[in-house]
């Protein structure tokens, strides 16, 4: 256990240090613009979101607006993202749910938010963490790799792996952790040849997939 903690600490540490703070990638202005574009990020980039969400929010700002908005218009500005039809539906299913059942107010309880459409507990703990200022931790494909190759984690499912870094982790650096791992996949330790020459936490790495 203390080996665990203790090479935890020094992967926040070093990652830290090389990175800096990092900004989240999905651009947003409140709690409403996080929301709905947390749930048009599933299964493509926060940049192909971050395109087309300044003409969803200028026409539609608030949850109140989006929940009578025109579903096939709103198929239109979100067609680019992927699953336009899905997530169409989602997000105004998504605001009139949170204008009937929650007078307009995001809930901050994992167990109301998973229950929203489009919203699984990926994307609860982002609108935890970084819409609510409670702290989260977002298990994504990125942070699920490189728990593993960092040995920070044995597990095979989110879940698990989101239990195992809220262990290793104190509460106060677990929204800090989800943007520093996401960072170091999306920049080194990519899928498939990451740039373990030049990275930071290289000495920690037992990975099969390390290549030097
Ligand atoms: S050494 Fe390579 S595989 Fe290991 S964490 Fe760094 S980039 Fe990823």
């Amino acid at each position: 256990m203390e080996m665990t903690e203790s090479r935890a600490d020094t992967v926040f540490r070093l990652l830290h240090k090389h990175y800096g703070t990092v900004k989240p990638g999905l651009e947003y202005s409140d709690i409403y613009q996080l929301t709905i574009a947390v749930v048009l990020s599933a299964q493509t980039t926060d940049k192909q979101v971050n395109k087309i969400t300044p003409v969803l929010f200028s026409k539609y700002p608030d949850f109140c607006s989006l929940q009578s908005a025109d579903i096939t218009e709103i198929e239109g500005i979100v067609k680019s993202t992927g699953f336009f039809r899905t997530k169409a539906s989602n997000i105004v299913r998504l605001a009139r749910c949170i204008c009937l059942d929650y007078d307009g107010k995001v809930p901050d309880k994992i167990e109301e938010l998973i229950k929203l459409p489009g919203v699984g507990r990926k994307s609860a703990n982002v609108i935890l963490a970084q819409g609510h200022n409670i702290p989260g931790l977002a298990v994504d494909t990125h942070v699920k790799r490189l728990s593993q190759r960092l040995g920070l984690s044995t597990g095979k499912e989110p879940d698990k792996i989101e239990k195992d870094l809220k262990n290793i982790y104190s509460e106060k650096l677990w929204s800090e952790v989800h943007l520093l791992l996401i960072h170091h996949g999306r920049n080194k330790c990519h899928a498939r040849k990451p740039e373990c020459i030049t990275c930071p936490v290289r000495d920690l790495c037992n990975s099969p997939d390390k290549n030097f």
